[in-house]
């Protein structure tokens, strides 16, 4: 793999590139690391790379031909064979799925920002803009540190033991956190480790450590509108998240599509599945809408063609992917079984529904989103505005009747 790092401060890099996992990698031959130092591309004597803002307005900002010119004499074919990740705190949250991503790429380029800003136009290299926490920086140096790191030890053969190494871990393969751990001695400073992992009883241990890290997931995200996924063994109820005015806005769009829907005379339901916010107050302008479908049943003659997996399979096409890692999906209606156990499959992790389904909702009745033998358990936002999709349905249903 080969990753290019684009930064006016390249100095930053030295003691990252030296020691660590990524030496190591290095090393082995796993990685070729390359610093490029953006004012090598700079105009002038001065090696210039920002100017003023057109329209006034303090302080200098990053201008385009340095730019430009430096990540095209990296990735010549722009976009075909490289991806091109800039760091930016208006962009997607970076996470574990997206580190196993890039970690697959023959050629990764980073693109550090600065405090000063770039010009709007910079942005159009990128082929993805990360960020790595809701925190403002100086630069973008540490977060790309941060994201190559995350990424190197992914590459086979950089860490000890494999794939085993890193499967357990925090964050590792979509999950929660780990569970405590312990090592030598057994009591310190009058705190003991738990009995249990001193018990030599295996099954018990495993049992143990698979309780504690589904209770510490929970806290952590409890919080958060991070999507969390129980383990496969644990049959819990299926973590609830709060909705917010993001959720609605995408409701309300999923209820347009149940509207329309209804002036074809189907059930009126709707969905719409969109990429997961940066962060929980993220402007709903700045999402990326992936599918969004109604109920066409009657219509193209299909018991399946639900919204739910007419807007999933928009969505497959969409990424080009069926694992949906990283998106919410919106419907009116609970999702029936079928829909439920194919947003399960699709591995994506938060479902929002409006109206709850009494009588077969795949997650109130049928319990597929919790369920002990599914492999993926999507968190749910049940009743994001309920009257609304309810009334939607319930004036459907008057209608027909009082035709019939
Ligand atoms: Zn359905």
């Amino acid at each position: 793999m080969k990753i290019d790092i684009v930064s006016c401060q390249p100095g930053m890099f030295a003691g990252f590139l030296s020691e660590s996992i990524v030496a190591r990698a290095v090393k082995k031959g796993a990685c070729e690391i390359n610093i490029v130092n953006l004012r090598d591309f700079g105009e002038g004597n001065y090696r210039k790379i920002d100017d003023k803002p057109y329209g006034g307005g303090p302080g200098c900002l990053m201008a385009c031909a340095p730019w430009f010119a430096a990540v095209e004499s990296l990735a010549p074919r722009l976009g075909a064979e490289a991806r091109i990740v800039m760091t930016s705190p208006g962009g997607r949250k970076f996470r574990q799925a997206d580190a196993e991503a890039l970690a697959k790429e023959a050629h990764v380029v980073f693109m550090c920002g600065h405090y000063e800003g770039f010009d709007e136009r910079i942005r159009a290299l990128a082929t993805d803009e990360y960020s790595v926490g809701d925190f403002v920086m100086t630069g973008g140096e540490l977060a790309a540190a941060a994201m190559v790191d995350s990424i190197v030890r992914l590459l086979p053969g950089v860490l000890g033991g494999g794939r085993e190494a890193t499967a357990n871990e925090s964050f590792a393969n979509g999950g929660g956190l780990e569970a405590p751990q312990y090592t030598h001695p057994a009591v310190f400073r009058g705190m003991a480790v738990p009995d249990v992992l001193l018990s030599g009883d295996h099954a018990k241990i495993d049992e143990w450590r698979r309780a504690a890290a589904e209770r510490r997931s929970r806290e952590f995200f409890a919080s958060a509108s991070a999507p969390f996924r129980a383990s496969p063994a644990a049959p819990a109820a299926p973590l609830q998240v709060r909705p917010t005015p993001f959720d609605e806005c995408f409701m309300r769009m999923a209820l347009r599509e149940a509207e329309k829907a209804a002036e074809d005379g189907e059930v009126p339901t709707g969905c719409v599945i969109v990429e997961e916010p940066s962060s929980p107050d993220a402007p709903p302008a700045s999402v990326r809408i992936l599918a969004r479908a109604h109920n066409q049943a009657e219509g193209l003659v299909d018991a399946t063609a639900h919204a739910e997996m007419l807007a999933l399979s928009a969505a497959f096409q969409a990424r080009g992917n069926w694992r949906l890692t990283g998106t919410r999906l919106y419907v009116t209606k609970e999702p029936c079984p079928m829909c439920a156990g194919a947003i399960a499959l699709a591995r994506i992790p938060v479902v929002a529904w409006g109206a709850c389904d009494p009588k077969r909702g795949g997650g109130t009745v049928f319990d597929i989103f919790s369920h002990p033998g599914m492999n993926h358990h999507p968190a749910v936002i049940p009743g994001v505005m309920e009257a609304e999709c309810r009334g939607v349905l319930q004036e459907f249903f008057r209608r027909r009747r009082s035709r019939q």
